[in-house]
């Protein structure tokens, strides 16, 4: 078994864990490593390569603001461009040398006695550091629906996020479960593909229209030569998505103003008066992921779509049986049905002090302070913890933010010779009671949907109920007096 010592040590090497490590290394530390359970970096960007996958915020400011691309080819940049983009700041910051891939880490024991984590590896490995970063992601576990006898379809299922390229769907009969943000953007892919799609919807979402487009020659080459141009279209396209805060979490009338537009670009886009009633959500509009397509309604409408609205009872060896008893054979199924979120934050084994599990501790809920430090468990430091997600903008901001803070707080324990950093109970819980009553006046807690941002219990613990500049100004000083300091 290997033994291996850091200062510091990065759980993931996604948007996440590039950012730590990239500030990391610009602070003077040079002492640390990423871990990464897949055989190459990215994350979600890396996991989510499904047919006609793309942000759905925009590049400009889906990106960090150390390291702005003049040359995003579309608004609305394409997976594969944003993988590229990750690849290029690992390489250009000089990341890559840290990264130990296919290292899936299992547990995390914290060693009071030390100020230090062990972190215990799928491969046999074990790694010390005084701090942890987790980066592991808030959408990376994939969520494979309880549907009676999933298992026993003898055709092709696959998830989303683990899309089969090697399977062809061409002239095959496919089921996709889900129209949520990523089934949106698969459907209009593969429909022109297959030979019939059969679509499963059980809540239709609200869709807006996808202000989308190539970036043309002359834009980029200005943003190159200008780079304050750039920060200036970066700066609009903020401020643009804060005020979409501003509806979710304060003035929903504001809602009510894009729902109208939603409900006018559906009424355009589809004359079918039967096929528009099944398409309509009936939650207040924000309470689910609002969506972005151009394509997806006129997707819906093909010959070869069948929009299904029953319920579906089961699945068996030939394809999907809904309620009302109607067989739906398949050559293939496709789950587009999210991710484990609300419910699992981390994803392994958490042992903070006197051994007490991360996830005992968060079994009414996940809740951290910052969504960054968990009272009891020193040193660990998270980035997209619990609470920290947007329904509005760009995670980037937030992960900025995040970073930034633990930085703050790395610094701090190596100018003081600290041993631990744990934030206060009482510190955490003031937070979350506050968080929580801001929450209960947001769209998501009051428009009427279940989501993946709410426990079974409808708690929610991923959503930041505020604009991501009052995060910033809560994570641009590590405040000592709030965490219990171990000389
Ligand atoms: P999702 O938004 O959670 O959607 C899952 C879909 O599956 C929903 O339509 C859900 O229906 C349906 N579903 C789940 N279980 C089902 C069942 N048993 N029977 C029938 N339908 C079922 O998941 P996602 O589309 O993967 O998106 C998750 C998140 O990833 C997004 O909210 C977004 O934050 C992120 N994302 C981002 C992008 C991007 O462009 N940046 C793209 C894709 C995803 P109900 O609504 O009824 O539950």
């Amino acid at each position: 078994m290997e033994n291996h010592r850091f200062e510091q040590l990065i759980i993931g090497a996604g948007f996440a864990g590039i950012c730590a490590g990239i500030q990391l290394k610009k602070a003077g530390f040079d002492n640390f490593i990423i871990l990464e359970r897949g055989s190459h970096l990215g994350g979600t960007w890396r996991d989510n390569n499904y047919p006609g996958a793309a942000c759905d915020v925009e590049s400009h400011l889906y990106s960090f603001s150390f390291e702005q691309n003049p040359n995003w080819s579309r608004v609305f940049g394409p997976q594969q461009e944003i993988l590229n983009y990750i690849g290029h700041c690992a390489e250009k910051y000089g990341l890559n040398p840290y990264i130990q891939l296919n290292t899936s880490v299992e547990k995390l024991v914290f060693d009071e006695e030390q100020g230090v984590w062990q972190v215990l590896c799928n491969n046999g490995k074990t790694y010390f550091a005084q701090s942890v970063i987790s980066c592991s992601g808030g959408l990376s576990q994939p969520a494979l629906p309880d549907i009676r006898g999933r298992d026993d379809f003898k055709g092709t299922m696959f998830h989303s996020a683990k899309w089969n390229h090697s399977y062809d769907l061409k002239g095959k009969t496919v089921a996709v479960i889900g129209t949520g943000a990523s089934a949106i953007q698969i459907v209009p892919a593969i429909v022109p593909v297959v030979k019939e799609l059969q679509l499963f919807q059980r809540t239709p979402p609200w869709i807006m229209p996808k202000i989308d487009g190539d970036i043309s020659a002359f834009r980029r080459n200005m943003y190159s030569a200008l780079p304050f141009m750039r920060s200036f279209y970066r700066w609009r396209l903020y401020w643009f998505h804060e005020l979409a805060a501003y509806g979710f979490t304060r003035h929903p009338a504001l809602l009510k103003f894009a729902s109208k537009i939603s409900a006018l670009f559906l009424k355009r886009n589809v004359k079918d008066e039967a096929l528009r009633k099944k398409l309509e959500p009936s939650y207040t509009m924000g309470c689910k992921r609002v969506l972005l397509s151009n394509d997806y309604y006129p997707a819906v409408q093909r010959e070869n779509l069948h929009l299904i609205t029953e319920h579906i009872d089961e699945i068996n060896n030939t394809g999907i049986k809904t309620k009302d008893g109607v067989q739906h054979n398949l050559d293939a199924i496709v789950f587009a049905t999210g991710f484990y979120a609300a419910e699992g934050v981390v994803m392994f084994d958490v042992r903070g002090r006197n051994g007490v599990s991360l996830n005992e501790a968060w079994k009414d809920g996940a809740e951290a302070y910052l969504g960054t430090s968990v009272a009891g468990f020193p040193n660990l430091f998270m980035v997209v913890g619990p609470n920290t997600g947007l329904g509005h903008s760009s995670m980037i901001l937030m992960i900025e933010a995040q970073v930034h803070y633990i930085l703050e707080a790395i610094k701090l324990m190596k100018n003081e010779n600290l041993k631990s950093v744990d934030v206060k109970t009482e510190t955490q819980k003031a937070f979350n009671e506050d968080l929580q009553q801001k929450l209960s006046k947001t769209v998501w807690q009051s428009g009427g949907c279940v989501s993946w941002y709410q426990t079974k219990t409808g708690k929610n613990v991923t959503l930041w109920p505020d604009f991501t500049f009052t995060f910033m100004k809560k994570t641009k000083k590590f405040e000592a007096e709030k965490y219990e300091l171990v000389r």
